[in-house]
């Protein structure tokens, strides 16, 4: 179709789809670089319970150091790709056993943390992986870890793909005594039929709602929602985007049990995130 087309066109049209392919594979042939390096970094971003304040746990959160030299890559320019050639399945294997690595240094080094959890996303094309359960539970055992520190993050969006199959496997996790938090909870579709037979153990409000809030009544009435939602089926609600003194007022108020975002801490590399459980554990102690 495109033969048709004058010569000018046709660089006009061809150029931006040649680079993004380009791009494409820069990134593919950068990641399957860092995924045999397991040149990644895993950042913590603290989460709080509301009603008072303590410290609750660390979401982990994936970041490539750019290897052209710079910052880091987050991982929504990098996740997707990921998720299309595969690489997903050996990046999230570095991200649960990097996570379990750091817990296991951080029961060690300050042993009177001993309640706080940490969170790991995981994708949707991980989840449908048969022999999930199984897998997790041996990086857990093999990196000394109970299971009851870790919780899993997923999406709303890719456990409804297919809900048959993701009641299967989130039934399996939880027989392992790993908890569940559907992610992003509100943007997604959800039966709620569904959601009353998924075995999870809370629902992580979406930043969207969190953001608009204040200002938007309907989004309002939406976390109310979600939160009267968790707290009826006895799970537990988090905010996530909790960007200002009023929405964490409010999330307070509606009941809400844990909040995250940049008003309390934006997410920590591994040097900030060990001095950050010190300070914890250094307040609990006086
Ligand atoms: P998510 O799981 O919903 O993670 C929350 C995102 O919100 C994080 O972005 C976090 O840095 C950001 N955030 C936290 N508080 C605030 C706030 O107050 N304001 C704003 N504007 N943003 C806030 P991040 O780290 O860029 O991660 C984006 C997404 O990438 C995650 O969304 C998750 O879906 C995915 N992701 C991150 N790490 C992993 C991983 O290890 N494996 C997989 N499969 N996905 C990951
Ligand atoms: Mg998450
Ligand atoms: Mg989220
Ligand atoms: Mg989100």
């Amino acid at each position: 179709k495109a033969k048709t087309r004058g010569k000018g066109e046709l660089m006009l049209f061809d150029r931006p789809m040649h680079e993004e392919a380009r791009k494409r594979l820069d990134i593919e042939t950068g990641l399957r670089h860092a995924v045999r390096q397991g040149a990644f970094e895993l950042h913590y971003q603290p989460l709080f319970r509301l009603q008072d304040g303590g410290f609750a746990g660390f979401e982990a959160l994936i970041r490539w150091p750019d290897p052209k030299g710079g910052g880091l890559i987050p991982p929504m320019s990098f996740i997707p790709v990921a998720e299309q050639t595969g690489l997903i399945s050996p990046i999230g294997d570095w991200v649960l056993r990097q996570a379990c690595r750091d817990i296991a240094a951080w029961s060690e080094a300050y042993p009177s943390l001993d309640r706080f959890f940490v969170a790991v996303n995981l994708s949707g094309k991980q989840f449908m992986e048969p022999g999930l359960a199984r897998s997790i539970t041996e990086v857990i055992r093999a990196g000394g870890v109970s299971p009851g520190r870790l919780k899993l993050e997923i999406t709303e969006t890719e456990v409804m793909q297919n809900p048959d199959v993701g009641i299967q496997v989130l039934t399996e996790l939880k027989n392992a005594d790993i908890s569940l938090f559907v992610d992003d909870f509100g943007t997604g579709y959800s039966s709620l039929s569904y959601l009353r037979r998924l075995p999870i153990d809370g629902l992580k409000v979406d930043r969207s709602f969190v953001a608009a809030m204040i200002e938007d009544k309907a989004s309002l009435a939406i976390v109310r929602a979600v939160v009267d939602l968790a707290r009826n089926m006895d799970l537990t609600v988090v905010a996530e985007g909790v960007e200002t003194r009023e929405q964490h007022d409010t999330l307070k108020g509606l009941g809400c049990d844990l909040g995250q975002g940049w008003l309390y801490a934006r997410p920590l590399g591994p040097a900030a995130a060990a001095a950050y459980l010190e300070g914890v554990a250094r307040s609990m102690a006086g």
